[in-house]
């Protein structure tokens, strides 16, 4: 391999689900990550759930060998390994999709295509600034229709006195999201973050409690009285 930027994989100070920066997955792995040699699945162990949507996936003697990060991006399944991000696309009906995942990882791993990533610590990741904030995730093509769909959500988002410090991932991933009614911040998903039917997002809004729902009923229409 020839690449001039290594993979970035998780570290401790890196550990949430993030995508290699761009460039990061190594071109030569996407070719043969087609395709895996073994006939059968090595077994697995799929790890606790960091955050609310990312699994670390072990293999080897005694599952001890931290092997990739698995998430849902969308319907898909994506793997992060030690060469890069990797999509292993839709699980079959019935399967669930961590399953899917990890059972690719552990070919992967078993093929020699990937090798242990560095152990990681799950603490929470530090959400960008607020002038830092890129308009749209990494993950998502910087086509006409994602701008004008993340403008769009920041346009509702603000309505209902949320605003992203993520790049925004379409509405069925989860973005970094602060109230600004009270400045929690953390992960949300932006299709519940909308309300429905012309209705407000639940007035709960989020873990830990808010402000009052007085005073959410005052600075948002919509909710009963
Ligand atoms: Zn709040």
């Amino acid at each position: 391999m020839s690449s001039t930027h290594p993979p970035r994989v998780p570290t401790g100070d890196d550990p949430a689900c993030e995508p290699p920066l761009s460039g990061d997955t190594d071109p030569e792995y996407i070719r043969q990550g087609a395709t895996t040699t073994s006939t059968t699945t090595p077994a697995y162990r799929i790890g606790e759930l960091i955050g609310d949507h990312c699994y670390p996936i072990y293999v080897g003697p005694e599952f001890g060998i931290f092997a990739a990060l698995a998430l849902r991006w969308g319907r898909d399944w994506i793997i992060i390994t030690s060469r890069g991000e990797l999509n292993v696309g839709r699980p079959e009906k019935g399967v669930p999709g961590v399953q899917k995942a990890a059972a690719r990882v552990a070919n992967e791993f078993a093929d020699g295509n990937i090798t242990a990533l560095p152990p990681f610590a799950a603490e929470p990741k530090p959400v960008l600034p607020v002038g830092e904030v890129p308009l749209l995730h990494p993950r998502v093509p910087q086509t006409p229709r994602n701008i004008k769909a993340a403008e769009a959500a920041d346009t509702t988002m603000a309505k209902y006195f949320w605003r992203r410090r993520s790049g925004f991932p379409g509405s069925d991933n989860p973005v970094d999201a602060e109230c600004m009614l009270c400045g929690w911040v953390g992960s949300r998903y932006f299709s519940h973050l909308r309300g429905r039917n012309g209705n407000p997002p639940s007035i709960t809004r989020h873990p830990g409690g808010c402000v009052s729902p007085d005073k959410i009923r005052e600075l948002i229409p919509g909710y009963p009285q």
